[in-house]
């Protein structure tokens, strides 16, 4: 019955709005926003599902960690206080600037002026140009997400202002795009895996540095909590461990280049360097928001052949084919895993979600054909269960792997990204919305309602 093909752009969207009144039985709500679609995918940190290094590391979301949870060197309410936020080892001085404060749950970002301590030894101390607006910036400022007040904002580019005595990758005046934090010294990172560090939870989510101390105070003095995946980039100024930066050219646009840092990072990633996506073969990306069109992009770099997008929202599906998607499906009206099931002739070689949603896990690993992939970069809330065919995996000897930042190492990715980019081959800009500082509530209203894809605030001036 579905004649499916390579076909035009048009006669893609006429034929999927055909196949939209080929069932009454919509595959996700209808009133489910395309925001909330990626949620939590645009970063892929979240919880570790694994121990870090020990069971009692493992931290709840929702559930502040108790003091015999945590490892040594780990942040108490009682010694964070004890901890100093002054540079010891820098001769450069901080700054004042102003920055988006989260003082309360779920109430929109206030702008408010702070002062920032000075780099340590091992830190920079950057101007931020611009920021991605993230999904997970607004998980945190809704939910039990570390301690608050807190200055979050995690896809941050800028420029060097001042560097710690034993930084070496960049000097004042380099233009940084910012990443994920980790700690450079475990055995993930040792191997060449650091968005797997077995500290990534405590040191992107935990509110201040590793040892619980912070660069931040408000006008009062008071302690801001701050740090927020390395660096809190909702702030004209930040000060980030050099793990974090990736120095770029300095005739690209900041204010262009920001998201590279997470969002676009775990989608392209996950089909580069985690699933290894290859030429010739059928990807799919349930979810088209900033991670799953990264990964479209990045599977037609791959060489994938037949690339297909799924969401709610038409207006991201016909994204989707502009960016390399040769197949587009609305999920809200047709059964996703049939319809794979027909185009793929058996069944998908990649499939990746991206919407932190359980049934479409169910869907994703459903979908696939022998010896088919299936990668996770959307977060599910936390003991989230997924039903699965034990022998519907076992005899077509389908794969189900987790992914964080497309277990992508930011300092050697993300240069090869903007080189793309450059190149027309990995067209991301066409996801951008730029808004001032003074807009961010806007921005991320616009995100929630799906308006915008990607949402990028310009901070300050290069
Ligand atoms: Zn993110
Ligand atoms: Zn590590």
């Amino acid at each position: 019955m579905l004649h499916w093909r390579i076909a035009t752009r048009s006669e893609r969207l006429i034929g999927n709005l055909h196949l939209c009144h080929a069932s009454s039985k919509p595959f996700l709500p209808v009133n489910h926003s395309a925001a909330r679609l990626e949620s939590r995918a645009a970063h892929t940190i979240s919880r570790p599902a694994y121990s870090s290094r020990s069971a009692s590391r493992t931290i709840a979301r929702g559930t502040p960690p108790s003091r015999h949870q945590l490892a040594p060197g780990y942040p108490t309410p009682s010694n964070r206080a004890l901890v100093t936020s002054s540079s010891k080892s820098s001769e450069a001085s901080g700054r004042s600037g102003r920055a988006a404060v989260t003082r309360q749950r779920g109430a929109d970002f206030v702008i408010e002026q702070v002062n920032i301590g000075a780099p340590r030894h091992d830190e920079v101390l950057v101007r931020i140009v611009a920021s991605g607006v993230c999904h997970t910036d607004m998980v945190v400022r809704d939910e039990e997400y570390g301690p608050l007040p807190a200055v979050f904002g995690h896809e941050g580019a800028g420029v060097v202002e001042a560097v710690g005595e034993h930084v070496t990758n960049v000097t004042v005046g380099d233009h940084v795009v910012l990443s994920y934090a980790f700690c450079g010294e475990c055995d993930l990172c040792h191997s060449g895996h650091p968005a797997h560090c077995r500290e990534v939870f405590p040191i992107n989510f935990g509110g201040g540095r590793l040892d619980g101390s912070t660069s931040t105070t408000d006008t009062q003095g008071e302690r801001v909590h701050d740090h927020f995946f390395g660096q809190s980039s909702f702030a004209e100024y930040a000060v980030v461990n050099r793990n974090n930066l990736v120095k770029v050219d300095k005739n690209l646009p900041l204010d262009m280049l920001a998201p590279l840092g997470c969002g676009l990072q775990t989608g392209s990633g996950a089909v580069i360097n985690a699933m290894k996506v290859r030429p010739g073969s059928s990807f799919v990306a349930f979810g088209a928001g900033t991670v799953g069109l990264a990964s479209v992009m990045a599977a037609k770099v791959a060489g994938a052949t037949t690339i297909i997008a799924i969401d709610i929202n038409l207006q991201r599906l016909e994204l989707a084919i502009e960016l390399g998607a040769t197949h587009i499906i609305n999920s809200k009206k047709i059964d996703p895993v049939q319809a794979i099931q027909d185009i793929t002739g058996g069944g998908a070689d990649f499939t990746l979600e991206c919407t932190g949603r359980p049934s479409v896990l169910t869907q994703a690993v459903d979908s696939l054909g022998f010896f088919g992939t299936c990668g996770i970069v959307g977060a599910a809330p936390l003991g989230s269960k997924v039903e699965l065919d034990v022998n519907g995996i076992m005899i077509p000897a389908k794969r189900v792997m987790g992914i964080v930042q497309g277990d992508s190492t930011s300092a050697t990715f993300i240069p090869i990204l903007i080189e793309l980019w450059k190149q027309g081959r990995f067209p991301f800009d066409k996801l951008i919305k730029h808004y001032d500082f003074d807009d961010i509530n806007q921005a991320v209203a616009d995100s929630e309602s799906g308006r915008v894809i990607k949402p990028v605030l310009r901070i300050g001036k290069v």
